[in-house]
């Protein structure tokens, strides 16, 4: 922990985008911190209330260190912000929601972006260790949330507005985009369904109007293109134009 007596004096900054996660005294340029002499670099940033997720490089006297490092006297650290676009190695990129994020969750599938949610509060633990298990970012609101140790990978969401909270993932992720091919409702993929396969499932001004047809492969729920709402095509269009990807 952080002992205001005893340790060792650093000079710390932080990159603009981290400032509302620090003290104010904190936010303009640099300014001291004692530590404990013992602590790591990874445990100061945190305990002054950056979540790691969040923090890019970290540098000594210009030098870039790890989250292991042990600040000594005197030293100069900067935590710099995640690089954007932020690469994520290891594993396709994927991500599981927390239970706040439900609107978040149904525009990243529309855009074929593979999100997990879940709408049930299932716990913070259930959900670090779902990210593990399956190597999914975790995008949260909380800060808690993202401290876990068991978490793959995780993402602080800056915003509380969808719309931004949308650009935000789009631009810091980079993910490839593949709209209308994600179930919204279940976040499975869709395949082609043959319009009379599908038949007595629709109403009869959907089975005249419209001709292609997709079905979700894991919870069967039948979608068919021109009858979205307006709303989403606009959410589509909009992501297409600044974020690329596949055609729609
Ligand atoms: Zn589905």
């Amino acid at each position: 922990m952080l002992n205001p007596v005893n340790g060792p004096e650093i000079h710390i900054s932080f990159a603009p985008r981290l400032g509302l996660f620090v003290a104010a005294r904190h936010r303009a340029g640099r300014s001291a911190v004692v530590t404990d002499g013992a602590s790591t670099l990874g445990h100061v940033v945190e305990s002054l209330g950056v979540p790691l997720t969040e923090a890019g490089r970290l540098l000594v006297d210009g030098r870039p260190v790890t989250p292991a490092h042990v600040p000594a006297a005197g030293e100069h650290v900067e935590v710099l912000g995640v690089e954007r676009p932020q690469p994520v190695p290891g594993a396709p990129l994927r991500f599981l929601l927390d239970v706040h994020l439900g609107t978040l969750a149904r525009r990243l599938r529309l855009l074929g972006v593979d999100a997990a949610y879940e709408s049930e509060d299932i716990g913070d633990p259930a959900l670090a260790a779902w990210s593990a298990r399956e190597r999914r970012v975790l995008l949260s609101r909380d800060r808690g949330l993202l401290r876990r140790r068991e978490l793959w990978a995780g993402a602080y969401i800056y915003s509380d507005q969808p719309d931004e909270q949308l650009r935000d993932v789009l631009e810091r992720f980079a993910p490839q985009l593949a709209p209308w091919k994600r179930c919204t409702a279940c976040n499975g993929p869709l395949t082609d369904a043959d319009k009379d396969a599908v038949r007595e499932r629709l109403e009869q001004g959907t089975r005249r109007t419209y001709d292609v047809f997709a079905q979700c492969t894991e919870c069967d729920r039948v979608y068919w293109r021109g009858a979205h709402h307006a709303r989403l095509e606009a959410i589509v269009e909009n992501a297409l134009r600044e974020f690329g990807g596949a055609a729609a």
